[in-house]
């Protein structure tokens, strides 16, 4: 043990990353700068927390800030904190592997496009590896807070296959990273281009960052503002610093789409800046991907990524919020429970919410639903309290014009005279809503119907009875209210007198037995010849689909097959004698209900042959 080197192979995926961070991100190298910069300050943020508990673990130095030096002679550039630091043990998994969420879907996003690949690893921030894009060989020192000075550690690599590890003796804890840089990268050693950088990126990293004295003096001075941007009036900032301070928040080389400053004052003081960013982050499907709201008490970061901050259908909102009027020496479990925090949490949901609304009288708005509409919908099931908020915020496609969306307040805008209901339909994508046999009526009586065509829509029109008192209706519904059926001399007359029809109906009944809860006349189908129709109570055939897909056990519902009997083919199939045939005439029926809403056939191959035979039959070939 002890000093000896100890060689190690990365991990294959760190590898890959190393590859393409070096390769692909060459026209912005700077970036290296600001990754290194908010890893020293994640990690200072880190120690200030943990010794709020334990005062020892600041060793008696109250060093705080970060220290950046270069040297053009040596071509170094050294980056100093003294904040946490990390063990053998932390060192090796952060420096040697990719733990984070989302490098899978990282790597399959991946096109081979340098662009678009570029664009990519930016947002997926690349973090610690950056460092190799300017050096050819980094040198990280680095002793946890608290531990023995001869139990530093440090971590030594060329960047390409392997890195080696050391324990060294450190004073001072915290960590040290010196970049050895590249012939091409000599430049950023220069201590004028360094500051521009640092002032570019991590202006508003609210630690002291400290740089050398300009020639002839000797020491350090700090150089950026160093103060939390947040803190400051709104009238002393300017659109710039709101972007530049987005982007050393979130990592995103786009700037946001929107944001909302307050600062609360009165009973509960407290200052909140929430961005929307233009574009999602990868792990937005991950329910439990990280958030990015930070909260700040008396300066020192509590708590982040979490849903006491805010509920998860905003998660994609980055910010933070910052207050001094919680004591510092709470725990997060208690947090959880603060009521401070809970009229605080409330207020950013409304202020966030708000800000939402403005966007949407923008032009802004389809592309904000199209990048978060489906996080947003989230809220009408999760949050009652907002429900009326979020529901005006909703966005659908319609029959109106299933080019653009619509908002249920402009669909309730444009409803009939006498239409009592919001009229929808569910179904896996919009071609089959919009081709849905269910709406013929509704066509006809000139009904708008909303067409909902995302997984999560039915989940969320679930909890969405009503509509500025406006019931929210299925088109599937058995039961058509007056307003919605064909009226009698719009329907094509049927050959069949009252009689026919009812026998025909009760035959077919009796030959799909328990598929059915029954069989009956529509009133809703003009041209197609059967429908599938269930109780308001009943799951939907979309949500059943869903479900399954998901691999739940769903209960067996029956439900009514609905049949036109003003269509040519049932003349046809009343005149069919055998009950055999008269059996794959029903099942056919049935089946094409279930295609027609884009469901699922038990036995999709013998309805093929069905219908086969029956169409050799009718064109009078040999069966
Ligand atoms: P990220 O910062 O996005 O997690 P990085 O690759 O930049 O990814 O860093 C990986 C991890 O290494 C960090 O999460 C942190 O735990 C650790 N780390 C990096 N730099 C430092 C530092 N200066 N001090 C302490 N820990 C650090």
């Amino acid at each position: 043990m002890g000093n000896k080197k100890e060689e190690k192979a990365f991990q294959s995926d760190v590898k890959q990353v190393l590859d393409l961070v070096i390769n692909s991100l060459y026209s912005n190298r700077e970036i290296f700068l600001r990754e290194l910069i908010s890893n020293a300050a994640d990690a200072t943020d880190k120690l200030r927390f943990l010794a709020l508990s334990n005062e020892d673990l600041y060793e008696g130095q109250s060093d705080e800030g970060i220290e950046i030096d270069g040297s053009e002679e040596q071509g170094t550039i050294t980056i100093r904190d003294y904040g946490i630091g990390m063990t053998r043990k932390e060192i090796t998994e952060n420096l040697g592997t990719i733990a984070r969420s989302g490098t899978k879907e990282f790597f399959q996003g991946l096109t081979g496009d340098q662009q678009k690949d570029s664009d990519l690893i930016g947002q997926f921030g690349v973090g610690f590896y950056s460092a190799f894009i300017v050096a050819k060989k980094v040198v990280v020192t680095s002793r946890k807070a608290g531990l023995e000075l001869d139990e530093g550690i440090r971590w030594e690599s060329d960047g390409v296959g392997e890195y080696s590890l050391e324990t060294v003796r450190k004073k001072k804890r915290g960590t040290e990273i010196i970049l050895y840089l590249k012939e091409d990268a000599k430049e950023f050693a220069n201590l004028f281009r360094l500051k521009s950088i640092c002032l570019q990126y991590s202006d508003h990293v609210s630690i002291p960052i400290s740089m050398p004295k300009p020639e002839g003096a000797t020491g350090y001075e700090v150089v950026n503002q160093g103060t939390a941007m947040w803190r400051k009036a709104k009238s002393e900032l300017k659109a710039k610093d709101y972007k530049e301070f987005y982007k050393s928040l979130s990592s995103d080389s786009e700037n946001p789409m929107k944001w909302v400053h307050t600062k609360a004052e009165g009973k509960l003081e407290y200052t909140s800046l929430f961005y929307i960013p233009s574009r999602a982050p990868f792990d937005l499907w991950d329910r439990n991907g990280k958030s990015g709201v930070k909260l700040f008490v008396k300066r020192v970061l509590i708590m982040e990524d979490s849903e006491t901050l805010l509920p998860r259908y905003l998660r994609f909102v980055k910010g933070v919020i910052d207050t001094d009027d919680m004591p510092l020496n709470v725990s997060r479990e208690i947090l959880q429970e603060n009521k401070k925090l809970e009229t605080i949490r409330a207020a950013s949901v409304k202020k966030i919410l708000s800000m939402i609304e403005s966007l949407a009288k923008t032009k802004g708005y389809p592309n904000f639903w199209e990048t978060f509409g489906n996080v947003l919908k989230e809220g009408v099931v999760e949050d009652f309290e907002n429900r009326d908020k979020i529901s005006s915020l909703l966005r659908f496609s319609s029959t109106n014009d299933s080019n653009s969306l619509t908002s249920l307040k402009e669909y309730v805008s444009r409803m009939k005279d006498g239409q009592e209901d919001i009229y929808y339909v569910t179904a896996d994508n919009l071609e089959t809503a919009l081709n849905s046999p269910h709406l013929e009526s509704f066509r006809d009586k000139n009904i708008e119907v909303l067409l909902m065509h995302e997984p999560i829509d039915e989940w969320v029109v679930g909890h969405l009875p009503e509509f500025e008192s406006k019931k929210v209706k299925s088109v599937l519904n058995a039961d058509l209210k007056e307003e919605a059926k064909l009226d009698q001399s719009d329907k094509h007359d049927s050959p069949l007198n009252e009689e026919q029809k009812k026998e025909i109906l009760s035959r077919l009944q009796a030959s799909l037995g328990d598929l059915v809860a029954d069989v009956a006349e529509s009133h809703r189908l003009k041209d197609s010849l059967v429908c599938l129709v269930s109780s308001e109570e009943q799951m939907s055939p979309n949500l059943e689909r869903v479900l399954k897909a998901a691999g739940q056990e769903v209960p067996v519902s029956k439900r009514i097959l609905e049949v036109n009997l003003s269509h040519p083919l049932v003349t046809v199939i009343s005149s069919v004698q055998s009950d055999d045939e008269l059996k794959d005439w029903s099942t056919l029926l049935y089946e094409q209900s279930i295609l027609s809403e884009g469901g699922k056939m038990g036995d999709p191959a013998g309805f093929v042959r069905k219908m086969n035979a029956m169409l050799m039959k009718a064109n009078g070939a040999d069966t």
